[in-house]
């Protein structure tokens, strides 16, 4: 016990664990965020810009040829609030096939510069290139091989996408422009957003593994608490683990189990009590008589003798029934089985009859065809057959008439021992084969067997995958029988 509780003692609860689970979840989705928004944010719309600033230069340079140039770059325009600029630029001039204009002031989006820049930039470029409005100012700079000139005002940053295309002999130059949003105070108030959301978050996060844990130990807890009852030997506990499906089903297994553990101790203490009423039985006839015989004078007779022989013998029986069956019912007994003939073993044991016959009121008699040879433990099935034939003895008044048969149907051989005894109440049929049951009147009687015969004749021919059975009719008799695999019959 003690092992068992200092090791649960040392892992932590179910509500801390889910705790610390929730927590990191929470601290890993929020670094992401924390990354993604804070530090990479500028970065990321950086990229998206530019990707769909390409795309849609790509589009229109596509579409230089067109007819409906015109009406498809104002549709770029109005949809992705860029601005627009195609020149054709094979000479030194440039001309302007199309440029979109500031509302305001009607002037042209890029400046005759920037087209040349631009251009200059795109063609070192292999036709195309994507960049920003101070990424050219630099260049421009580096031609001239000056410096750009700090603390000046600055244009608002924008991404600018260029292409070069060849079309009718013709350079064009396609030119997108979009402003830069500037983010450093979006990204600021982001951060706070985010610190606020960290805070919601891991509070709800502590509050949802509190409930979790709760929700999911409660039928644990429960479950333990039957589970130590029931360690106390109280099989009447019953385990309620409702909550979730494994608990469920952990409940009602722990359920079966209970039920078939009080089956065990009730069966253990029938045992016990049956065991301790048939060895005093015999003991207290065997002290009394030895008593009579030691202090009466003349009771020192052969039938008192006997009857002290015979209570001894019914000792001894029922001690061997008992080891035998408990070596059967604990598995550790294995058939030896052998070729033999069932037909000659069931002629021998009734030559072991044949004294008791002179003697009784016993008519005796085996009905068999053909000699039968199988394939199994002899010394086992031979107990079969002796226990079943005392039984229909046991259970007949005299004259007793006991019939043993042999029939084969097939490649099996049914044996059937039948008697014009008293029979089986047909209620009691079913449980004659338990272990120490007896039929009511015999108990009280309690003289001739042991109440084990029968269960260890269901062991064996259990072990030997036999099939059996009785039939019987109160006042007419009974008829136990049993088929197994034959080998051969003569
Ligand atoms: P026992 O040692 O008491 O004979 P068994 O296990 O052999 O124990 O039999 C169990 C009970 O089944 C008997 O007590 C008896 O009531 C009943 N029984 C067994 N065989 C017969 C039979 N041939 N005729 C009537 N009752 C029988």
């Amino acid at each position: 016990m003690k092992p068992t509780e200092n090791k649960v003692k040392r892992s932590l609860p179910i509500r801390a664990k889910l705790v610390c689970y929730f927590l990191t979840f929470a601290a890993v989705l929020l670094s992401i965020l924390w990354i993604f928004q804070g530090l990479l944010f500028d970065d990321v719309y950086r990229f998206i810009k530019s990707a769909q600033l390409e795309n849609d230069a790509k589009s229109i340079a596509a579409h230089i040829d067109s007819e409906d140039i015109i009406d498809y770059v104002l549709e770029v325009q109005k949809e992705n609030d860029v601005s627009v600029g195609i020149y054709r630029t094979g000479s030194q001039v440039f001309y302007e096939v199309y440029s979109s204009r500031d509302k305001n002031t009607y002037t042209s989006a890029f400046v005759y510069h920037e087209v040349y820049g631009y251009n200059k930039m795109a063609k070192e470029n292999g036709g195309k290139i994507t960049c920003s409005n101070t990424d050219l100012e630099n260049w421009l700079f580096s031609q001239t091989g000056s410096a750009p000139p700090v603390n000046v005002d600055r244009p608002p940053e924008s991404l600018v996408s260029v292409r070069i295309v060849e079309s009718g002999g013709n350079e064009y130059t396609v030119l997108l422009k979009a402003r830069f949003t500037p983010v450093g105070s979006t990204v600021e108030t982001l951060r706070i957003m985010l610190l606020v959301i960290t805070g919601l978050f891991i509070t709800i996060a502590v509050a949802m593994a509190v409930y979790a844990a709760h929700t999911l130990s409660k039928p644990i807890r429960s479950i333990n608490k039957s589970a130590k009852e029931l360690a106390k030997q109280n099989y009447e506990v019953t385990f309620d683990g409702k909550g979730s499906r494994e608990t469920e089903e952990l409940s009602s297994t722990l359920n079966y189990a209970a039920q078939e553990l009080s089956k065990v101790d009730s069966l253990r203490r029938e045992l016990v009590s049956n065991i301790s009423h048939d060895l005093r039985t015999p003991l207290t006839m065997i002290g009394g008589y030895a008593e009579v015989m030691r202090d009466i004078p003349g009771e020192n007779t052969p039938e008192n003798l006997q009857i002290i022989v015979d209570e001894t013998e019914h000792l001894s029986s029922l001690v061997t029934d008992i080891l035998s069956l408990s070596k059967l019912e604990s598995g550790n007994v294995s058939l030896e089985k052998t070729e033999f003939s069932l037909t000659e073993s069931v002629r021998s044991i009734f030559t072991r009859y044949s004294k008791l016959v002179k003697n009784e009121e016993l008519n005796i008699n085996f009905e068999a065809h053909c000699d039968v040879r199988v394939y199994a433990d002899e010394l086992k099935l031979s107990q079969v057959i002796y226990n079943l034939i005392n039984n229909a003895i046991n259970y007949s008044e005299n004259p007793k008439e006991v019939l043993v048969r042999q029939t084969v149907h097939g490649n099996k051989v049914l044996l059937e021992i039948m008697d014009k005894g008293k029979g089986i109440p047909q209620e009691e049929l079913k449980d004659i084969w338990d272990r120490y049951y007896r039929a009511k009147e015999e108990h009280k009687i309690a003289t001739v067997g042991t109440g084990l015969g029968l269960s260890i004749v269901k062991n064996i021919l259990l072990m030997h995958g036999a099939r059996f059975g009785v039939k019987s009719q109160e006042g007419v008799g009974s008829n136990f029988w049993f088929e197994i695999e034959c080998l051969e019959s003569e």
